[in-house]
Order: structure tokens, then C-alpha cells, then sequence
């Protein structure tokens, strides 16, 4: 076969190997993806394998949109015709047909994050529980964990175990709150997003006509990225393969990075003894980057101590060093990561779609936006605050999934006064609780809107129900543009927005303009049989953050590490690396904490082609201060010999960087326990173990900038000393107890 050219041996043995339970694992950049492609264009063309019965799991759905791309340009246009999406989209298209079994609606609406925290805000004020503890996204998260582990709320409430961590956390009654959730997300008809995997589990467990059905249908079955799975996503797909055994999975465990989310990298090891003759096959060839790239790496990864046999190589070029950059502040690194791009852009006559500039949180980006702004560089933010989070976008996205679903709570909310009719917040209370006490269906009392309120705000419920009803009526005739055109206009938000003339009322009208062309855009899409507005808005609301972004033409790319998985750039810059930047203060509880972390530094360094910079700022702004930073540990982690210290290393002096001076905080001393603005919320950090040999030292030369051991704070580093009187003091942030002025002739401190 022609196209089998492009493959390596292993690679090839892989895509061969078609009947029976695979498993490839392989490092970064060995072609785990090409062979995933490979093998699917491989099943068609010459095994003759019909491809609607090849079902491909991807980490995103533009990964997929490319994955499919690349396979019509081995085999044409049949490849259009497999499965392909993220778990999350593949089975809320299964569940939008099997919804019924479950007693759900086939419009059901998929509740965002957003809609869920504002669900447990309210159930949280109903148990008149205290919102400073349970607060929704520590609450979600929760939840959340549960649901990954198939934990229903009933199983939740009964586990001792649980129940213990939960009052460890303080927080015993997440339970309370996951049974309220739970009934008030069903009452609403509504899932949120670990529903679509938690109830594929249920479906396929208690119909087994059903998952029969799926298992007849899918008689391949592939998963990218399979060291990220969680425990529900790893059963769906092991269900789904138990007729056919047809399974292949594709991962790297140095790649794991969302065990926060529940991923499990036993999923790997369980995957061996579920599958005795399962074919394990490796891949250690690295085809994307140059070889200092991929040796510096393997010097990274190596520290990490639990991680599968592998050694990486390339046969690539040694190409440039890594490139390691100082700056003296975070607008400083900004500067230098623009201008290297700049000149990078114009010497080796590269795109600025070349480039990459990778953060550990998205907070960091302002600085860098700033830079990348004033030289004139185009870039795109993928995964930040998108377009569909916007508010006018959110409002009409509301009206939309109220007129498919009037038992969205959520949506509800949102757009009852919006435009305002005179419905106030006493009236909406009593509506729903009409409906949740009388336990009838929300639209019941809307429409029957003078039987529970009286005076004007009963005429504009009704008003407002029968608006709805034209809706309804319009969704059932047209498609989804005609739809959202009449809803849009007819709501009044068009108008509301019409009429305010500043430039964000402005920029909000020209947003829904937009929202209605992409809805165009979906209506003409020919590849979208169904047209309708409840597929519509299944669609978007499984879009993930990295699908979210329009592509713009050629844009330097920036975005988290977290959504940079299974990417590749010619040039990419690693910033931010600084200890409680990267790794992350909140990840440094534990050895695995600090493991993860390294595993994510893993993943940016091998996003890079040709060449790679790692940056640091001396001082940065955060929580509205300006902290001292010290260099990342994973930057002494490196192969020196792979590395460069850049000349480009800024020699401005400390404290005249920024323009903007020191911060009040920073320059008034005081003595006492500071707020801890460190510290990893919703834990205590736990009092540290003094190191064996641990023995106070004589603080007299004390400086900032020494590293100290505190017999109970841990480690820390000296921000400034100074006098007052008789009293030496100094500042010292701790890593897990944040910053804290003690009298010198008092701490018992070690210097490192
Ligand atoms: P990641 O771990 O980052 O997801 P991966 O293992 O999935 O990486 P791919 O993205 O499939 O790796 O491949 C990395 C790069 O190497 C791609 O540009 C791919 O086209 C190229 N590549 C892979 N195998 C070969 C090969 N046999 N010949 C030429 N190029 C290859
Ligand atoms: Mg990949």
C-alpha cells in the first residue's frame, strides 16, 4: 500500500494490526496521532471496513476535524463518514436518541459550568449552608470527582470513606447538595457535562438492548490521548469493545496532566490485565523536534519516578540550544518573547502561526497580549474567556434553549426579565417555587401564569409564555436560523442592544449578529443533516475550550499548557518559569502534585519543532502584588548541555522595571501573621515536618533571596529585611503558608 510508506516499522505493525485489542504506547512526538489516521484509512481502503463502524475518540473536535482531514487526504471522501469526536460530543449524540429510556427528553439541554455553579449557588442559599465554604467550584469539583468514579449521589451519600474526606475538608454536606443537584438538574431536564458520560454508563447498564446495539454498530473502536481517561470514560469504552474486542488505545503516561480532573493513568495498567492477549506495541522514535529539544525533554521527565519504560530519540538534526531567558518582570518577559518572535519572524521568514507562547494559567496572558500588541503581532487566545461566554451571547443562547427545553431552570433565569417586563425577583421565586411545590412542570405555571401571581406580573408571565409558545412553534417548523432570527428580534434583545450606542453596546449587537451567523453557517453546513435548533445547540454546548476559537488566519497562538495536548509548533516559548508559578503553589502538596507538574512542563517542551525558549520573570504581579520570583526547579532539572542562557538576558535593575513602583503592601513592614494569599484554598495547609537535620542558624547575615527552612512553615524564601528599633524582621514567603514577617532574634530558621 502506497500510503504505509510513511510509517516506521512499529508504526506500521500498529496500523496492521487491526482485529484485536491494541495498545500503543509511545513518547511524545512518535506519531501516536499519524498512526491513529493511518489506521483508520487503513480499515477502509483496504480491509473494506465500513466507516460509519469505526468510532475514533479525540481530546478535542478540532483534533478530530483534522484527524478526518487527514485521512480523506490519504483515501478521499469516504472517511467523512466515521465516528470521530471527544466522548463528551460522540455520546450526547447517543444520549440525544436514547434519552427517553432514561426518562429524560431528546432535548435535553447540556448545562455548562457556568449554569451549574449558579444551580449549587441556589441550592447551597436553600440549605442555608455558608456560601464562604461551600463554595460552588470547590463544591462542583467534587461532584464532579464523584461522577468520574461513577459515584451516584445515592452510593455518595452511603460512603463512609467519602463521608470522612468530606468532613476533613469541612464540608460535610456536599452530599446534601450533590442529591439536590441531581434532582433539580433532572427536573430541569437538563445534564451537565460528567452526566453525558455518568448516563451512557447507566444506559449501557441497565439496557442491554441498547448497548448491544452500539456494540453491533461500532466494531472499531479507538482512543487518542489514553492516558487522560477517567474511570467512566475508560467503561464506556470497554463496554462498547466487549463483542468485538476491537480496541485501540493510543497514550503516553509521561503525558498524563488532567488527574484533576479524575484521569487515571491506571487506566493503562488496568488495560493490560483486562486484555490478556492484548498487543502492547512501542514507539520511541520522535519525529517532530530536533534533538537538543527532545534530550532536553528526556532530562526532565527522567525525574519522575513512577512513569513506564520508554527511551525517547530522534534522528533528527541537533538543531539550536534551548534557550533559556531572564527577564527583570512579567511585562519585561512579555517584551522579550515579542520581540524575539519579531525578528525570528523576519529572519527565517517564518508565519506567526509558527509560533506558540505557552502559560501555566491563563492569567498570564495580559502581560504578553500587551507586548505581542505593541509589535504589531497578530495573535489568538485559545481557550480564554470565548465568545460563547459572553453575556449577550449567553442571553440569547437562553432564549434558544428555553424555547427547546422550558423546563431549563437555568436558562429560565436568565432571560424571564431580560429584556426587562416588569417580572421582578419576588415573582420569578414564586414561580419556581409553585412549580417545585406543587411539583408540577416550570411552563405549567408559566402558562397558567394567574393562578400563582397576580397584577402585572401575571399578564407579563403570560405574555411571556405565549412569546415562548411562537417559538416553539417556529423551532418546530424551521430550521435553526430561521428560528434564532425570530427569537433574536422578537425577544427584544436585538433592540435592547440596538439602542445602546456606546461601543460595547456596540460590539455586544455586532456579537449576536455573529451567533446568528454561525447558526447560518451550521443551517448550510451540508455535513449537519439535522437542522434543527435543539441540534444546533447540542452542538455548541459541546464545543470545548480549544474548539472555541474561530480560526483566524495566521495569528501567533497562545493558550494554557492544558490545552496545548497533541500539538505542534515550529517555535514555541514555555514562560512563567518560576517556583508557585510552575510548578503551581497549588500543586505542590504532594510527590504526585509535584509529578503532574513536571509531566506538564513534559508536555509544553514537546510541543516544539525547531526551537525552544524557556523564560522566567524576576518579579511579577499576582493577587494584585508585586511578588519576587525565584527560577522554576525544573530549570536545574534540565541537561545544561542542551541549554543556552540567552545574551538577551535583561540587566535592568530590580525594582525600576515596571514604572509603576512597588506595591503599598510591599513597602510597609509589619510584624504578625500576614493574610495568606498563597495558601491552596479550601485546605489547611498542613504544618511542616522539620528536615532531620534541621538546626536553626544564626541569622545575622540573613539576606533576600536566601532559601530557609521554618520548623513549621517548611520552605520559603527571604523577600526583604529590615530594622525597626531594636527588632530585625524579615519577609518570607512560605510555599504552602504564603508570606509572613518574623522577628529575627526570635524565628528559628535554617539557611539553605
Ligand atoms: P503527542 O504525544 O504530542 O500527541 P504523537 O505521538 O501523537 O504526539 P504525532 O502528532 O502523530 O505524534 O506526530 C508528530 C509529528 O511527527 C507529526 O508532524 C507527524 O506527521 C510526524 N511523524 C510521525 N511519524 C512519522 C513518520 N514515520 N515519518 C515522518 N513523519 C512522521
Ligand atoms: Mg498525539
Amino acid at each position: 500500500m502506497e500510503y504505509l510508506k510513511g510509517l516506521n516499522a512499529p508504526q506500521k505493525e500498529a496500523v496492521e494490526h487491526t482485529d484485536g485489542p491494541l495498545m500503543i504506547i509511545a513518547g511524545a512526538g512518535s506519531g501516536k496521532t499519524r498512526v491513529l489516521t493511518y489506521r483508520i484509512a487503513h480499515l477502509i481502503y483496504s480491509k473494506g471496513v465500513d466507516p460509519f463502524q469505526i468510532l475514533s475518540l479525540t481530546f478535542t473536535n478540532k483534533a478530530a476535524a483534522e484527524m478526518k482531514h487527514r485521512i480523506e487526504k490519504l483515501i478521499g471522501l469516504e472517511a467523512r463518514n466515521t465516528w470521530m469526536g471527544t466522548f463528551h460530543s460522540t455520546f450526547a449524540k447517543i444520549l440525544r436518541v436514547e434519552a427517553p429510556k432514561l426518562g429524560y427528553t431528546s432535548n435535553f439541554t447540556i448545562y455548562d459550568t457556568d449554569d451549574s455553579k449558579s444551580l449549587v449557588r441556589t441550592i447551597v442559599k436553600e440549605l442555608r449552608l455558608d456560601d464562604k465554604v461551600y463554595k460552588p467550584a470547590a463544591v462542583l469539583s467534587r461532584i464532579s470527582g464523584a461522577k468520574n468514579r461513577l459515584i451516584s449521589w445515592e452510593a455518595y451519600l452511603e460512603d463512609p470513606y467519602i463521608k470522612a474526606d468530606d468532613e476533613a475538608a469541612m464540608k460535610p454536606r456536599v452530599g446534601d447538595i450533590y442529591k439536590m443537584y441531581q434532582q433539580r438538574l433532572f427536573r430541569s431536564g437538563a445534564m451537565d457535562f460528567d452526566d453525558l458520560l455518568f448516563n451512557t454508563n447507566v444506559l449501557f447498564r441497565d439496557h442491554p438492548d441498547v448497548l448491544n446495539k452500539y456494540q453491533q454498530r461500532f466494531r472499531y473502536v479507538m482512543v487518542d490521548e489514553f492516558q487522560d481517561t477517567n474511570l467512566s470514560q475508560y467503561l464506556i469504552t470497554k463496554k462498547l469493545a466487549a463483542v468485538h474486542q476491537n480496541i485501540c488505545v493510543v497514550g503516553d503516561d509521561a503525558q498524563s496532566i488532567y488527574a484533576f480532573r479524575g484521569a487515571d493513568i491506571q487506566n493503562i495498567l488496568n488495560f493490560e490485565s483486562d486484555y490478556p492477549d492484548l498487543k502492547v506495541v512501542k514507539l520511541e522514535q520522535n519525529y517532530r523536534s530536533t534533538r537538543h529539544i527532545v534530550e532536553a525533554a528526556n532530562s526532565i521527565i527522567a525525574k519522575n519516578k513512577r512513569q513506564l519504560d520508554k527511551h525517547v530519540w530522534t534522528a533528527n538534526d541537533k538543531g539550536d540550544l534551548v534557550a533559556l531567558m531572564k527577564a527583570s518582570s512579567d511585562n519585561e518577559e512579555g517584551r522579550l518573547v515579542a520581540t524575539t518572535i519579531f525578528e525570528e519572524r523576519n529572519n527565517k521568514k517564518l508565519a506567526n502561526s509558527d509560533f506558540a507562547i505557552l502559560y501555566r494559567t491563563n492569567s498570564q496572558s495580559r502581560a504578553l497580549e500587551e507586548a505581542l500588541r505593541k509589535m504589531n503581532l497578530p495573535y489568538k487566545i485559545v481557550g480564554g474567556l470565548s465568545f460563547y461566554q459572553r453575556k449577550e451571547i449567553k442571553d440569547l443562547m437562553a432564549y434558544l434553549r428555553f424555547t427547546v427545553n422550558s423546563e431549563d431552570e437555568e436558562a429560565f433565569k436568565r432571560i424571564i426579565n431580560f429584556p426587562k417586563r416588569g417580572i421582578g425577583d419576588t415573582s420569578v421565586e414564586k414561580i419556581m417555587v409553585a412549580a417545585y411545590e406543587h411539583d408540577i412542570p416550570l411552563w405549567e405555571v408559566l402558562s397558567n401564569a394567574s393562578h400563582f401571581l397576580s397584577g402585572r406580573a401575571a399578564n407579563s408571565t403570560s405574555d411571556f409564555a405565549t412569546l415562548i409558545k411562537s417559538f416553539r412553534i417556529e423551532a418546530e417548523r424551521k430550521d435553526a436560523y430561521e428560528t434564532a432570527k425570530k427569537v433574536a428580534q422578537q425577544s427584544g434583545l436585538l433592540k435592547e442592544l440596538y439602542e445602546d450606542k456606546t461601543i460595547e453596546g456596540l460590539n455586544r449587537y455586532e456579537n449576536v449578529q455573529e451567533l446568528l451567523n454561525a447558526i447560518k453557517e451550521y443551517v448550510d453546513n451540508e455535513e449537519n443533516t439535522d437542522k434543527s435548533l435543539g441540534a444546533f445547540l447540542q452542538e455548541i454546548a459541546l464545543l470545548t475550550d480549544n474548539d472555541r476559537d474561530k480560526d483566524q488566519s495566521d495569528a501567533v497562538t497562545m493558550m494554557t499548557i492544558h490545552a496545548s495536548k497533541g500539538l505542534e509548533f515550529k517555535q514555541v516559548f514555555v514562560v512563567g518559569l518560576e517556583e508557585d508559578l510552575f510548578p503551581s503553589q497549588m500543586m505542590m502538596q504532594s510527590r504526585e502534585d509535584l509529578e503532574e507538574e513536571r509531566r506538564l512542563f513534559y508536555v509544553a517542551t514537546t510541543r516544539a519543532m525547531e526551537k525552544l525558549y524557556l523564560t522566567y520573570a524576576l518579579t511579577r504581579y499576582r493577587y494584585g502584588r508585586l511578588l519576587q520570583c525565584e527560577p522554576s526547579r525544573f530549570l536545574d532539572e534540565i541537561d545544561p548541555n542542551c541549554l543556552q542562557v540567552s545574551k538577551r538576558a535583561s540587566t535592568a535593575p530590580m525594582g525600576a522595571l515596571r514604572g509603576e513602583g512597588l506595591g503599598s503592601e510591599g513597602q510597609n513592614g509589619y510584624v504578625g501573621i500576614k493574610k495568606k494569599p498563597l495558601q491552596r484554598s479550601g485546605t489547611t495547609a498542613k504544618i511542616h515536618t522539620p528536615s532531620p537535620d534541621f538546626k536553626p542558624s544564626n541569622t545575622q547575615n540573613l539576606q533576600e533571596g536566601d532559601r530557609v527552612e521554618h520548623p513549621k512553615f517548611g520552605f520559603g524564601t527571604v523577600q526583604k529585611i529590615e530594622v525597626e528599633g531594636l527588632n530585625r524582621k524579615a519577609s518570607i514567603t512560605f510555599e504552602n503558608f504564603g508570606e509572613k514577617t518574623l522577628l529575627l532574634s526570635f524565628a528559628k530558621l535554617r539557611i539553605l
